[in-house]
């Protein structure tokens, strides 16, 4: 492991500026003795990314934007995401970058030994077997060295603390629903951007609030757990559960179930990635069970989420059909919002794009990165959106 200083563990956090980004600085802030933040990476403008540097001033910092003009050139990462990732003194990276702009600063960051808290779920989605090929060279627990802040995982994570692997019968993966749970794939037809953007528990960007009506969030997340808890996509389901309270259970072989509650606030799990394995007083908002009224639970049925239906059936199918999926989606959803498609034609465009480019062999990073441009560009073109 790299040094640790004194008792802190020194942070860099990949999209500094976006909300789990701010959320961990917001985590780090009511830890001030355990965490240093000695990189960040900034995706929302100059302005805000000098503010942050002047308020962390050990940090370096990085921009897809350049230096801003107020920020010295020593403080400056001039190797990107992975120079940052890597940096002396980093021995955590926070990824709350979106697409999979991190995946070669995370794989650079396990082969340097340094721990992973990922919050995004696109660096698992397109390069899962290059990310468990960097684990496995390691020898100390996995979860250690690569820690889920996804809701869903971190409860699954806090489930199987004191378990063995080979008890676990199966994951579920709770989900929402979205706001089109009580339709039919029929009645979506004629869904408008702003329906399905008004997702009834979480606050999130516009592309993964889509991809919770979807439910490709969902699919992306049985990806994720797959390379996570290194268990077949026969044992990791889902179910409906609205009111988002439990995060997610898991299922051992005797027919017992665990499952990890509280009410939705991303600070929780974002703590649990940073100070693992302690628990610490957090500024997650608390509760108490009377407060949570109704817990449901309804199986999700096939069919009644085509586009989950067809994620999970080209991940499992698997080679770069991750690559594909993620960038396929990310297209769609993009002329969806632009007026360009229907919502049932969010699940077909991906389909389409599994059938014309999928193939069972798993990419390098290299072939990634020419398959993801690929995808955007020709699916970009049919459905005239530009997406970079
Ligand atoms: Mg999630």
């Amino acid at each position: 492991m790299s040094e640790v200083r004194g008792d802190s563990t020194g942070v860099a956090i990949l999209g500094s500026t976006g909300s789990i980004g701010l959320q961990t600085l917001e985590v780090i802030d009511s830890l001030p003795e355990r965490f240093r933040v000695l990189g960040i990476a900034a995706g929302h403008g100059a302005g805000a990314c000098e503010a942050q540097l002047a308020r962390y001033p050990e940090a370096h910092g990085w921009s897809p934007d350049g230096r801003p003009p107020g920020v010295d050139a020593a403080r400056w990462c001039t190797d990107g995401l992975e120079g940052l990732a890597t940096r002396d003194g980093v021995d955590l990276v926070v990824v709350a970058t979106t697409g999979m702009a991190a995946l070669p600063a995370v794989l650079a960051a396990l082969n340097a030994g340094r721990r992973v808290a990922l919050a995004n779920k696109e660096t698992l989605v397109t390069g899962g077997h290059l990310v468990a090929a960097a684990l496995d060279r390691g020898t100390s627990d996995r979860l250690d060295r690569l820690r889920p802040i996804d809701s869903e995982h971190s409860a699954i994570w806090q489930c199987l603390v004191g378990e063995r692997i080979e008890d676990v019968e199966r994951l579920v993966l709770t989900a929402s629903g979205g706001p089109f749970r009580d339709r039919d794939a029929a009645g979506t037809a004629s869904v408008t951007a702003d329906e399905a953007l008004a997702h009834p528990t979480w606050r999130m960007g516009p592309k993964v609030t889509i991809d919770s009506a979807t439910l490709v969030n969902k699919a992306f997340e049985a990806i994720e757990a797959r390379w996570l808890y290194r268990l077949p996509y026969s044992r990791i389901e889902a179910v409906i559960h609205p009111q988002s309270v439990v995060h997610s259970l898991v299922e051992f072989a005797d027919g017992s179930f665990k499952a990890q509650l509280g009410l939705p606030d991303m600070r929780l799990p974002i703590q649990y990635a940073l100070t693992y394995p302690e628990r610490l007083p957090s500024v997650a908002r608390r509760s108490s069970p009377g407060e949570w009224g109704r817990l449901d639970f309804e199986p999700l049925t096939p069919g009644s989420f085509p586009a989950y239906d067809t994620v999970r059936e080209a991940a499992d199918a698997g080679g770069n059909r991750g690559a594909i999926l993620n960038a396929a989606d990310e297209v769609a959803v993009a002329a969806f919002l632009a007026g360009r498609i229907a919502f049932p034609a969010i699940a077909d465009t991906i389909a389409r794009a599994i059938d014309r480019w999928g193939a069972a062999v798993e990419p390098t990073i290299d072939e990634i990165t020419a398959l993801d441009a690929e995808v955007r560009t020709a699916l970009g073109a049919e459905l005239g959106v530009g997406v970079a």
